[in-house]
């Protein structure tokens, strides 16, 4: 096609001046050459065959405003090219001082040895300007490629020396998730390549990578303080746009010659021979605001590799081969979904981390902020672990104890100590006293029943049964069911009720929420003498992904043989929260809750005699009536 503008712009370079308008992409249709030495399709570059290229290398043309781009992205999509068409431009139309990074000074041989010079050798154009390596001073070694205007330094980031090269205006780093986390001592080698360009207004920097793993990966770091760019293609039957998603592809039969592309909006299956059609209508939109206004970032999976590159055939193929090893599947998520691998979430937080900011406030009582007190009991067969908790506005959270009580759940004994602890009150820190409210038990291990029998002896304590749903995306609790109990061989007359707990989406909550580091909203505080075991208890689950028919699952799972009752505790006193919040308006249950306790407080003397009172257990017949009504600010069960 020769528009307007095409003409004008030949015009323009056969003329004396560079068109300063030239585009990389428009650049590359007009010069670029594919060698068959280095391409599997030799011959003149088309941008139409990978659209999705255009925008990416676009943003480094002189004339865009962008100053830094990042690209995450699988395999066989064209990276490399686009990032050499980047090097073409810049030789021939934009020419300055330009630093090229590879992971180390071996890779970066490899570069100008097999790509760059294949690059300046079969584009004409690139020819004319950087002179052959043979001769010695021609200025083209293997490092380094003069040409009029400029030059081109390559290096490894694993070279501090390489990386404090003079000034570049022109960055280009190539798979940063393989570079050094440290160079010899000088630090982040991205950071030290990129303030060769600081001193430049108009400089442009590229990072490319496939990524790693999940919060160590350099390139999703910067996607994700990017503006999150994602290609979308409209459905060929409803022309609905959207980005193509590993979730959707499916197949039969563990049949990889049977895969599809199943459309979000109309479900219809999108055959293969439909993309070309889809990535020449595509755009990329922004999904996030960019924490740089300057800076753009776009992901791109295998999914939208070019027809006859890499079919979806070929990676439902891989995916198989993959699924049932870990390493394997690593390298499918990253290469071929251009992902981060989650391997273990948890493994950052680790125990001594979040051992560290424990605190020192009163042992037993519930501290200023807090209003609500919930509790969490995990049954084991030999005892039983009690979690209890506070909560503040914006649920801020305060540890107040985890207690282990040894003993036999199927007798009475050991509920009548878990009675002491859960249907007490506790002293508040402005002097007022706060009751348990709600209260999750555990019904999964096993001892069933009696955890049914206790709770529903309880309901009006806010004491319920649960079951935890270890299911992606549960709320964090449910409505219940009735379960219709023989207890020691006796029907009940009213059926007991249990509530189904999202376990996962709650620990997904509480792992994020440990991660801040700053009091106030979700914080969770930790009392000092919490001790190793607590904390060792609460990091013992990872984050896991597995695949279940194509679609990448993240389970929570602990080590055999590691103990997490104080975690299982913690979301169970979460779930508990959420069950207040079903009796409660969620928006002003913590002021409802701060109003009770004052009131409290102006009846502090009570408050002693309240503690010694005795305490109900369904076990017995109450042994006498509670001796006053406290001005109890929990409305009745
Ligand atoms: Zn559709």
């Amino acid at each position: 096609m020769r528009d307007g503008s095409l003409i004008y712009r030949e015009a323009f370079l056969n003329g004396l001046k560079p068109d300063p308008d030239l585009s990389v992409s428009q650049w590359a249709d007009m010069y670029r050459m594919l060698s068959n030495k280095a391409s599997a399709e030799p011959g003149p570059w088309r941008t139409d065959r990978t659209p999705y290229l255009r925008e990416i290398m676009d943003c480094m043309s002189a004339n865009s405003p962008v100053q830094k781009v990042v690209f995450m992205a699988g395999a066989q999509l064209g990276k490399t090219e686009g990032i050499n068409n980047v090097v073409g431009y810049m030789i021939a139309h934009a020419p300055g001082p330009a630093l090229f990074v590879q992971p180390t000074i071996e890779m970066a041989k490899r570069l100008s040895k097999q790509r760059l010079d294949s690059l300046i050798h079969e584009t004409p154009c690139l020819a004319e300007k950087v002179a052959p390596a043979r001769s010695r001073d021609s200025g083209n070694t293997m490092f380094s490629k003069e040409f009029p205007g400029g030059i081109l330094l390559l290096t490894g980031a694993n070279s501090a020396t390489g990386l404090r090269s003079a000034p570049c205006r022109w960055v280009l780093l190539d798979e940063v998730d393989a570079f050094p986390s440290d160079v010899d001592g000088e630090g982040d080698p991205c950071a030290l390549a990129e303030r060769r360009a600081s001193t430049f207004s108009r400089r442009k920097i590229i990072l490319t990578s496939t990524p790693t793993v999940k919060e160590m990966s350099r390139i999703e770091t910067e996607y994700l303080a990017s503006d999150q760019r994602r290609y979308y293609v409209p459905c060929p039957h409803c022309d609905h746009m959207q980005w193509l998603q590993w979730k959707n592809l499916q197949w039969r039969d563990g049949d990889p010659r049977t895969a599809v592309y199943v459309c979000e909006s109309c479900g219809t299956h999108i055959q293969e021979h439909y993309k070309s059609e889809m990535l020449r209508k595509g755009e990329w939109r922004s999904t996030a605001t960019s924490q740089d206004p300057r800076t753009v970032g776009f992901h791109l999976s295998s999914l939208y590799s070019p027809l006859g590159w890499k079919s979806w055939e070929e990676i439902v193929g891989e995916f198989l081969r993959a699924k049932n090893d870990a390493p394997l599947l690593k390298t499918f998520v990253n290469t071929v979904l251009g992902e981060t691998w989650e391997e273990e979430t948890g493994a950052k937080l680790g125990a001594e981390g979040l051992s560290e900011r424990a605190e020192f406030y009163p042992a037993g009582e519930v501290p200023d902020g807090a209003s609500v007190l919930t509790a969490g009991v995990d049954v084991q067969d030999n005892r039983v672990a009690i979690g209890l908790y506070a909560w503040g506005r914006d649920e801020e959270c305060w540890l107040i104890s985890h207690t282990e009580i040894y003993g036999d759940p199927a007798g009475q004994k050991l509920w009548d100590q878990v009675d002491d602890l859960l249907l007490r009150d506790y002293p508040h820190a402005n002097g007022g006293r706060v009751k348990v409210s709600a209260v999750g038990c555990d019904s999964g291990g096993h001892y069933t029943s009696e955890v049914y029998a206790y709770a529903r002896g309880r309901k009006g304590k806010g004491i319920f049964a649960l079951k935890g749903q270890s299911v992606r995306n549960k709320p964090p609790i449910g409505k219940p069911s009735r379960v219709d109990i023989n207890y020691k061989g006796q029907v009940l007359k009213n059926s007991a009720e249990v509530y189904p707990v999202g376990t996962d989406t709650i620990k997904s909550t509480l792992f994020g929420r440990m991660k801040h580091n700053e009091a106030g909203a979700g914080y969770i505080h930790f009392h000092a003498e919490a001790g190793q075991e607590y904390f060792k208890q609460l990091t013992a689950e990872r984050q896991i992904v597995r695949y279940v028919k194509g679609f990448a699952i993240r389970e929570w799972k602990k080590k055999a043989g590691d103990r997490n009752e104080a975690l299982d505790c913690f979301v169970y006193s979460y779930a508990a929260l959420h069950f207040l919040y079903m009796r409660f308006n969620r928006s002003t249950i913590f002021e409802q809750f701060e109003r009770g306790i004052a009131k409290k407080e102006k009846n502090a003397n009570t408050s002693e005699e309240l503690a010694k009172e005795p305490i109900e257990s369904p076990y017995r017949p109450p042994q006498r009536r509670l001796r006053r009504r406290t001005p109890s600010f929990v409305t009745s069960w």
